[in-house]
């Protein structure tokens, strides 16, 4: 099987099926590179793992998915890419964050949690006026209605 592990995955410190074929991103590596989980990570890489850094295009696909489930706000630019890698590859992506699995079904892309139950239903994100209260389906930079700052809930 092919596994892409984004941060949580690697750092989960579970056992991860090393008899795989194992990817990541290269901008996860600049996520871990400097913290206490690097001996992990080195491990891992000893371990075969893997990394690769997906198309533009993917990316951008992924984004505008991001877009409309309103998951771009809560999502690095390395939860793209592995997103987007595990999309290329066909892989299996391996990750307990909620917005990154809500993501993964809504583009086909098959997930698993590590440490956590995956999400049975997709989640959607609404954003809600700090100021006067009122849901938006888009982000605006300022309520629409009052111009107070929109937060982001979840439905
Ligand atoms: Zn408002």
């Amino acid at each position: 099987m092919r596994y892409v592990l984004d941060t949580s995955a690697i750092l989960s410190g579970k056992d991860i099926p090393t008899d795989n074929e194992l990817y990541s991103s290269p901008k996860i590596l600049d996520e871990l590179k400097h913290g206490k989980m690097k001996r992990r990570l080195d491990f891992l890489m000893e371990s075969g793992l893997r990394l690769i850094s997906p198309s533009d295009k993917t990316k951008e696909e992924v984004k505008s998915a991001a877009q409309k489930t309103g998951d771009i706000a809560r999502v690095s630019e390395a939860d793209i890419e592995i997103l987007s890698l595990a999309m290329e590859l066909d892989a299996i992506l391996l990750t307990d964050d909620y917005s990154l699995q809500n993501l993964a079904s809504v583009l086909n892309v098959k997930y698993q949690g590590i440490a956590q139950k995956g999400i049975t239903k997709n989640i959607k994100w609404r954003n809600r006026c700090t100021g006067c209260g009122r849901y938006w389906e888009k982000m605006h930079d300022s309520c629409p209605v009052c111009g107070s700052k929109l937060k982001t809930t979840m439905r």
